[in-house]
């Protein structure tokens, strides 16, 4: 099979219309796609790459890494509170394997699917695994949630359960255990759900917000930093999973709840919106929590004194996240 046919065959047909007026004047198949945006909206515009061993183990189920490949792009989307619309794909992929083509196809034809996002155009190359996605979104004029935004008196908040990914991954790498928090948590790894209802619902709410992809401390510390303010956390109140005494199993240093927390809070692959809201949206916050069905946790408050501190103690803490240099 030929580049072209490899494209018409797994790819082209996630360029399908997602809803009747979708701005899409031209697909695949051109030197480049023609997208007509909507009045009185922007463009928001991301792009993520995955490399084997560094992003996902070798050996990865293909169906699940398609779906994570446009799931991390679609979380970007939803930190900034834009709809998805549009996006581009690029793989660089060793040797053709229809299977592996096929189910990688499919994760993210489901994927796409359910979010309403349509495949418009991509590159298709040879050489050590790497898997790139662009996506295109739409947000209101003056309405994108950035990371500029946080306020003095704000206070922060992060939805889901922090650490899950970050236990999938320890599980990966030790090989893996069944029973049922281990499937949770390889779910949370390979097939985040990108925030998305929250991020659109947070518009004319939030103030700033972030995915966690890199560690709740580190990505926190980019919006206090953008923002030109800091803030102090009340670490009991971070939502993570409860200690047991199996998690000593997947690594030693995982000997209390507290080492845990610590854990979480810096470990990534969490894909959950952490956002800063002013307190008189306190119950506006809760009622679309519930709506939505995902619990969002207050846990500290932005503050003028640069840095980021443990609402207890005082203390600086420590941050730590992933880095790649
Ligand atoms: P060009 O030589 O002009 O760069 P290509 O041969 O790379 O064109 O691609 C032909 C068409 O197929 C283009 O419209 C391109 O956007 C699309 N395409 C290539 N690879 C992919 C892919 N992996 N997914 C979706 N579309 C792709
Ligand atoms: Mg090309």
């Amino acid at each position: 099979m030929n580049e072209f046919d490899l494209i018409q065959r797994y790819f082209a047909p996630l360029d399908v219309a997602r809803k009747a007026d979708d701005g899409v004047v031209l697909g695949i198949g051109d030197d480049c796609a023609l997208l007509q945006m909507p009045v009185q909206q922007h463009l928001a515009i991301s792009i993520d790459t995955l490399v084997e061993g560094v992003h996902f183990l070798a050996g990865t189920d293909p169906g699940r890494l398609g779906h994570k490949t446009l799931a991390v792009n679609l979380s970007d989307l939803a930190a900034m509170g834009a709809e998805p619309a549009w996006f581009m794909l690029c793989v660089t992929l060793p040797a053709q394997q229809p299977a592996w083509l096929e189910a990688f196809a499919g994760g993210m034809a489901t994927l796409a699917r359910q979010t309403g996002i349509r495949l418009v155009g991509g590159d298709t190359t040879r050489g050590p695994m790497a898997l790139t996605v662009q996506v295109m979104g739409t947000v209101p004029v003056g309405k994108a949630l950035q990371r500029n935004s946080a306020k003095v008196g704000d206070d922060i908040y992060v939805s889901g359960v922090l650490g899950l990914g970050g236990l999938g991954l320890l599980v990966r790498k030790q090989g893996v255990r069944d029973d049922e928090d281990t499937h949770l948590w390889l779910d949370k790894l390979e097939t985040p759900q990108p925030r998305l209802a929250l991020g659109s619902a947070l518009r004319g709410v939030a103030h700033a917000c972030i995915d966690v992809s890199d560690g709740l401390l580190q990505d926190l510390t980019h919006v206090l930093a953008a923002s030109c303010v800091g803030a102090t956390l009340a670490l009991d109140k971070i939502p993570v999973p409860s200690w047991r005494k199996q998690l000593t199993h997947l690594s030693p240093t995982l000997s209390d709840q507290v080492a845990l927390r610590d854990y979480c809070i810096s470990c990534g692959d969490d894909y959950e919106l952490c956002f800063t809201a002013p307190v008189s949206a306190r119950d506006e916050i809760q009622a679309l929590s519930k709506n939505l069905n995902l619990d969002v946790t207050r846990i500290g408050e932005v503050n003028s004194s640069a840095g980021l501190f443990d609402a207890q103690s005082g203390q600086t803490l420590v941050v730590k996240g992933y880095q790649h240099f």
